[in-house]
């Protein structure tokens, strides 16, 4: 039996404080089982801090929850959207269906990047085999896999697949900035971007309790994906410097306990903030002496000399991806302190060399 049936009867929703629990719900993927949803009751109802994969194995999950601490799917009126992955923003277009005057919330820059971006599609699927071509990985390698690279690679292989962030596209109702106050009945909360794993990351400070809420901005075990993808490369954004940029920030918060999307609380959140800034100072090293052997490199050759958390030989097409995505992210960024630099031939990929 998978780790991520549910019922799971050693599972209880958590209370962290009086009125906010978190509700767990299942991811598509064995190596990630669980995503956290934060549930605040208010004087007027419930609110949400993410939802969860738009699969029925999950909805089902968040229901049964939801109900079981005596409360009803129409009784929340608010969904904070912490960012535009499937596995925090798959159910809200299914939680509007049963509470349809829930407010859906999040960062403009973040709505805008979700609406504006076309992943699932023909398009998408061929940009990104000619990104990956570009940036030095060979096209029979891309075919070897069988198939052309497909994003629905990235939801696992669990069967459940989360079709709701192709297919149905929700529209956030509130569009929040930094700083923002989110007034939720006797709740007052901070919005606060934190842009680096997607654009318009939003994290949640609960100043009276000294907690935050941390989405994929800062997890306590496992490094967040920060990545650059053939679109950023279009835009020139910078993901390693944004995302160092709101570590630094959400670090400076008075913060008692960090309340993360998957896998365990974060006690020392400012600790582990800085964990991650070593952790991407560590990683650039390595990206430069990945150029370093060679003199000139590309991406692809580089990201095969930088250590993952599994063999880099091993690696599915897809995985190739992510890890090239994440050289790039290191790359850009130190592009842009004039430690490397990069050269661009038509006819060949683009390389990098030290400067
Ligand atoms: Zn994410």
């Amino acid at each position: 039996m998978s780790t991520n049936e549910w019922p799971d009867s050693k599972w209880e929703p958590e209370e962290i404080i009086e009125g906010l629990w978190r509700l767990r719900t299942p991811m598509t993927s064995e190596a990630l089982p669980w995503v956290f949803a934060y549930l605040f009751k208010t004087s007027d109802g419930l609110a949400l801090f993410d939802s969860g994969h738009g699969t029925t194995k999950a909805q089902t999950a968040l229901k049964a929850q939801v109900e079981g601490l005596g409360f009803m799917m129409g009784d929340i009126h608010s969904l904070m959207i912490s960012h535009a992955h499937p596995d925090h923003l798959g159910m809200a277009g299914w939680i509007k269906e049963l509470a349809p005057d829930c407010r859906i919330m999040m960062i403009d820059v973040e709505a805008d990047w979700y609406s504006d971006n076309g992943r699932g599609s023909q398009n998408w699927v061929q940009q990104n085999n000619l990104w990956m071509i570009r940036h030095g990985v060979s096209e029979s390698e891309i075919l070897a896999e069988g198939k052309t690279f497909n994003k629905e690679n990235d939801v696992g292989d669990s069967g459940d697949r989360d079709r709701s962030w192709f297919s149905s596209k929700i529209n956030p109702d509130v569009l929040l900035q930094d700083t923002d106050l989110i007034e939720i009945g006797n709740w007052s909360l901070q919005a606060l971007w934190t842009p680096g794993h997607t654009p318009g990351h939003l994290c949640v400070y609960i100043p009276n309790h000294d907690l935050l809420l941390t989405g994929d901005h800062v997890l306590g075990r496992i490094t967040p994906n920060v990545s650059m993808s053939p679109d950023d490369e279009h835009s020139g954004r910078d993901p390693l410097t944004e995302f160092l940029e709101s570590l630094e920030k959400i670090g400076q918060y008075k913060t008692s306990v960090g309340l993360p999307a998957h896998e365990k609380l974060i006690p020392e959140l400012s600790a582990r903030c800085s964990e991650l800034i070593v952790h991407h100072a560590n990683r650039c090293a390595e990206v430069m002496a990945g150029i370093g052997e060679s003199r000139q490199a590309s991406a692809s050759d580089i990201s095969s000399r930088v250590t993952w958390n599994k063999p880099f030989a091993g690696f599915s097409i897809f995985k190739k991806r992510m890890a090239l995505g994440e050289t790039l992210a290191h790359l850009h960024y130190l592009e842009g302190r004039g430690e490397v630099e990069s050269h661009a031939d038509q006819a060949t990929a683009i390389t990098w060399s030290l400067t």
